[in-house]
């Protein structure tokens, strides 16, 4: 999809608010403590390139992606520093992430033992650097607690082109006031690093919400919806200092009009005008990712929240104005507008997700323009 430039809409990234983000995290965090910023999915929608050397100047230490190519586009960039790739990485790609210096994680011993197949063949360009991933009750990817991690250490160790990096967990319910099964995981890792034979560099089980509100084991956080100035839990736990939002949705509109009463409006005529209403097009819709559960929702203009009107098209929506305004005239999709603010939680809520979907969902037709 190209990225459509030539008309109103975009969203506007504040790289100061994320670096103000990542400097009060690192303020709470332990001095040894490191904090690796995620990046995945394009920086949450945000950009990732752009996020990462704003993350870097906050003081982060490397990177997690959720993908090979994601972190391809970090290097490619001049990234430099440590990258972690989050998701399973097939053996076929060894190659590739030693070229690229992508650490990864190991969840297998049958991975283990295909690489080191693959590897009594080939000779990389630099060691493999890898993490075992611990699932201590997320269900999703990695040793199982109560199999023999060490076993896989042994694995390692008799691979010479594999380098034991790290170990890490992930939390399922970091994000709530009820601390159980948070626990639950969490003792279930502490047992795992207590019977290691010695532990590697990076130790790690956060994301935003342990480091957040919960105490971060080892020297490492992946730090990452928090630095977008989102809070993880959406509005459930409040946060422990005031998170600062990193992005603005805008367009303006392109046409004003004054409809007649009974006027229908746009596909399948939900919306008849019950009197004679001001109402104007922007251009912004589904295949943006302003998607068509947003009827009914508003948007800003000029301090107005103002509801739109009809269905959400592919590419344009209605809205209804207070009173006639002139074309190009500025909205607010999300962020700040004339005193009124909509935030990503807000639309969230309309559509019935968590904010993390909406930031992603923001297509790549958006072009996203950096602030300072
Ligand atoms: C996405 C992800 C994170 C970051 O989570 P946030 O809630 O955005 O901080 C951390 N660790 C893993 C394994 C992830 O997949």
């Amino acid at each position: 999809m190209v990225t459509s430039i030539h008309r109103p809409t975009k969203a506007i990234i504040d790289l100061s608010a994320i670096t103000q983000n990542i400097e009060n995290i690192l303020q709470q965090l332990s001095q040894e403590m490191n904090l690796f910023a995620v990046v995945k999915a394009d920086g949450y929608g945000h950009g990732a390139v752009a996020v990462a050397n704003a993350a870097l100047k906050a003081g982060a230490n490397g990177f997690c992606v959720a993908t090979i190519d994601e972190g391809i586009e970090l290097r490619e960039a001049g990234i430099t520093q440590p990258i972690l790739v989050l998701g399973v990485v097939e053996t076929s790609y060894i190659h590739l992430l030693s070229e690229y210096d992508l650490a990864f994680p190991v969840t297998t011993l049958a991975w283990l033992k295909d690489a080191a197949m693959i590897l009594q063949l080939e000779q990389l360009p630099r060691p493999l650097k890898v993490h075992l991933k611990v699932d201590t009750g997320m269900g999703r990817i990695g040793f199982l607690a109560s199999e023999n991690v060490n076993e896989a250490v042994r694995l390692i160790e008799s691979i010479p082109q594999i380098e034991w990096e790290g170990i890490f967990t992930h939390f399922a319910t970091a994000d709530q006031a009820e601390k159980s099964y948070y626990e639950t995981q969490k003792n279930r890792f502490m047992a795992i690093l207590e019977q290691l034979p010695y532990q590697p560099l990076y130790v790690h089980d956060s994301n935003s919400a342990t480091a957040l509100w919960h105490e971060p084991i080892g020297n490492l956080v992946r730090y990452g919806v928090a630095l977008y100035g989102l809070n993880p839990s959406g509005q459930a736990v409040a946060a422990p200092y005031k998170l600062k939002a990193a992005l603005e949705l805008v367009s303006a509109v392109v046409q004003v009009k004054q409809l007649p009463k009974g006027y229908g409006i746009g596909y399948g005529e939900t919306y008849i005008t019950p009197k004679p209403e001001w109402i104007g097009t922007v251009p912004i819709g589904y295949a943006d990712g302003w998607l068509r559960k947003l009827q009914g929702f508003h948007i800003l203009v000029d301090g107005n929240f103002c509801e739109i009107v009809g269905r959400v098209c592919m590419d344009q929506i209605m809205i209804r104005l207070p009173h006639e305004v002139p074309v190009g005239t500025k909205v607010t999709l999300i962020g700040k507008n004339g005193g009124h603010e909509i935030t990503l939680q807000q639309v969230a809520e309309k559509l019935e997700t968590i904010h993390y979907e909406v930031a992603c969902g923001i297509s790549p037709r958006v072009p996203r323009e950096y602030i300072e």
